[in-house]
């Protein structure tokens, strides 16, 4: 059950709720974020919620089966978008590009980067300042530093920036030149960081890990929303099977899973999700017909001398194709 309070409650109305809900035999936890505050009752008993519902201070009461609550689609119908600033809008109902290098890699780089991105009007780019790596003796990213020189160059250009968080101590030191905080695969069940992200005034994606199920991904989900995280959406992303044909098997059918069991913005990420040049456009065309707010894709403009994922990454040559593209099927889907 979540209980919506009116930001007008007294402390006196809030206590009187919380008294009758444990009379219900109901667990509660008092949530608070940037957009408004909530009771999420935890229980089995069977009541009628008009014994709650005249009482003071409270908004709207819902009954929720899920086990995840507030990220669930069962309470709040209508979609969560979130807001950027400067027109920069994720799940209002148009499509997100989110493209870059899988690692900053040097200044030049980046400055090439967003010349591509900006000729081809894409307003967020990605890239990793801290690289979660599988070989310690691969290269590990350009740390805080990097990401203070790309921020420079992306606000000149109006570009907004998604990187990855890979542990509590980097939100502070990246806090000022992000815009979105990534939550790698590799992270999605470090409910410590999903905690402290909670606590932030920034947007998070948090992708699907490497083997998770799309419930650990809403639960991941309810985490940050819980700790207070309004601004949050969820990636797919791949996951590990049986097959080695690919480096992993995105899951197109978590799209249209996610999209109706949570009210948050679903992006793809077809470069990690199927892990080879050729075929990440027509993963991320499919992507996008299954409903997907947003991709993301790694591109540079060589991606053969790329510092990490070169065999995924798209050159400009490709990444313009994909993203005339995936404005043409976004288009033709919105059609329907
Ligand atoms: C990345 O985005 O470069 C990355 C490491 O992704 P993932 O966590 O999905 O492997
Ligand atoms: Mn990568």
């Amino acid at each position: 059950m979540i209980v919506q309070l009116k930001p007008s409650i007294s402390p006196a109305e809030k206590e009187a709720i919380l008294q009758k809900i444990r009379s219900l035999e109901y667990k509660t936890t008092e949530v608070r974020t940037q957009k408004g505050d909530y009771l999420v009752g935890i229980g089995k008993k069977e009541f009628d919620v008009r014994q709650l519902g005249h009482m003071k201070g409270i908004a709207d009461i819902h009954r929720v089966s899920d086990d995840y609550k507030l990220v669930s689609r069962k309470w709040k119908v209508e979609r969560s978008h979130i807001d950027l600033g400067d027109g920069v809008v994720i799940g209002n109902g148009s499509l997100s590009i989110m493209a870059g290098p899988c690692s900053i890699e040097s200044e030049e780089q980046v400055q090439q980067i967003i010349d591509h991105l900006v000729r081809n009007k894409v307003r967020i780019m990605r890239g990793g300042v801290f690289k979660p790596r599988s070989s310690p003796y691969a290269f590990r990213g350009m740390g805080v530093e990097g990401l203070k020189m790309w921020y420079k160059l992306a606000r000149k250009a109006g570009i907004k920036i998604i990187s990855e968080v890979m542990q509590v101590s980097q939100i502070e030191a990246m806090h000022d030149y992000v815009d979105v905080f990534q939550v790698g695969a590799r992270n999605t069940q470090n409910f410590n960081l999903l905690d402290e992200l909670g606590k932030v005034d920034k947007a998070v994606m948090i992708k699907r890990g490497i083997s998770g199920t799309i419930e650990e991904l809403l639960y991941s989900a309810e985490y940050v929303f819980s700790a207070g995280n309004e601004k949050l959406m969820l990636c797919e992303r791949g996951i590990r099977t049986y097959e080695k044909a690919s480096r992993n098997t995105l899951d197109v059918n978590a799209i249209p899973i996610l999209k109706e069991k949570t009210h948050l913005p679903v992006i793809a990420d077809p470069s990690h999700g199927i892990g080879i040049r050729e075929y990440v456009e027509p993963i991320a065309l499919a992507t996008v017909m299954a409903g997907a707010d947003g991709v993301i894709y790694e591109t540079h403009q060589k991606p053969e001398e790329a510092a990490s994922d070169g065999q995924q990454t798209l050159n400009f040559e490709e990444s313009e194709e994909l993203i005339n593209k995936l404005r043409k099927t976004f288009e033709l889907r919105m059609s329907f």
